[in-house]
């Protein structure tokens, strides 16, 4: 059997071809699975009654099915999806912020244990494979009716999406095809701690995702502790990757800071975050902590949350807070993790 769902356009052709049917029926194929969510041979009403059953016969087209769904107060929908073997990831539909954007997994679990995620406390069970993160957002595009709608994804769910390097650009190039989702690169944000030789292998991609940066800290002593991978690609290195990335026109690099009371939201830190931003096309996310059992930091008052990033505006970096979406049900960032 065939899994159709791991296949790009061109080795879906190769099948075909390997099946003694046209290539072009790859076109087709590819619309019912994507765009009109039908993934039973059978009811592909526009290709031959023997390519059906030829289709029916030695391939298959695994989805994630959704084991949970649970819709908080603001709309922010998170399902809980099983795999094929029976593993559980998380992936969030967050609706109006004003688009309708999509938190998408990469792995089932994280192997970085930054110190204030609950992802990370589970450790890394497994990677996911590109048909799987191509899956999920097939079953959320479908779930909402979105699936003929703009949307935006976001690798902001369980995972380290450079950790997880080829399955990702795979899925990511899957969902670009124009008879699939058809969707635009730009409108991916891959999310990173700061995978640096990844990074440095994205900056040579044809197909680009627009790119957040996971920096939390301005010292190294500081981001040491918060984020351990800094142990091996240092704050340092991570900006001068920053400055290699190549940058649309007006593109921008995003910075997400969680704020942790009394660690790392004090003035003098939004000082140190202004210099190491400097030259750069950046722009800063705050995410004041979302709060976890488990997880020994405190959200900071909103004051404080102000406070900093007036400094951040006064030193001409551009500045957003994040709403918390979603966290009655604990959909919010950093609080995606199945075992609890
Ligand atoms: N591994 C990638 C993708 C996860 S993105 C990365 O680290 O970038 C999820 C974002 O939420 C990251 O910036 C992560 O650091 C942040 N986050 C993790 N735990 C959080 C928490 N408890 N509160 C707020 N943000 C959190």
């Amino acid at each position: 059997m065939t899994d159709l769902a791991e296949l790009d356009r061109r080795e879906l052709e190769e099948t075909l071809a390997d099946l003694g049917a046209p290539r072009f029926h790859g076109r087709q194929i590819y619309r019912w699975i994507y765009k009109r969510g039908v993934t039973d041979p059978s009811a592909m009403t526009d290709l031959s009654q023997k390519l059906r059953a030829t289709l029916a016969e030695h391939t298959t087209v695994s989805t994630p099915t959704v084991a949970r769904k649970q819709v908080s107060e603001d709309g922010t929908t998170k399902f809980l999806l099983k795999l094929a073997d029976g593993q559980l990831i998380e992936s969030v539909y967050i609706p109006d912020t004003p688009a309708q954007t999509f938190c998408i997994s990469t792995q089932v679990g994280c192997a970085m244990k930054c110190a204030f995620c609950l992802t990370g406390t589970m450790g890394l069970i497994r990677n996911l494979t590109a048909g799987e993160i191509a899956g999920q957002v097939r079953v959320l595009a479908h779930e909402t009716g979105l699936a003929d709608k703009i949307f935006n994804i976001v690798l902001m769910g369980m995972g380290e999406p450079l950790h997880n390097y080829d399955p990702v650009m795979k899925a990511i190039r899957m969902l670009a095809d124009k008879d699939g989702l058809d969707l635009h690169p730009r409108r991916v944000t891959l999310s990173t701690v700061g995978v640096v030789p990844g990074m440095m292998k994205l900056a040579e991609e044809e197909l680009m995702p627009s790119l957040a940066i996971s920096l939390h800290a301005t010292t190294e002593e500081q981001r040491d502790r918060l984020v351990p991978i800094n142990r091996k690609y240092d704050i340092k290195e991570l900006i001068d990757a920053c400055r290699k990335m190549p940058m649309r026109r007006r593109g921008k690099i995003m910075f997400e800071y969680v704020m942790l009371a009394g660690e790392n939201d004090s003035i003098d830190d939004a000082k140190r975050l202004v210099k190491l931003l400097r030259g750069l096309k950046a722009k800063v996310n705050l995410l004041p902590l979302n709060e976890a059992p488990g997880i020994p930091f405190k959200r900071p008052s909103d004051d404080a949350v102000n406070a900093f990033a007036k400094v951040l505006v006064a030193g001409d970096v551009r500045v957003t807070v994040r709403k918390s979406r979603g966290r009655d049900i604990r959909a919010a960032c950093g609080q995606l993790a199945t075992d609890k």
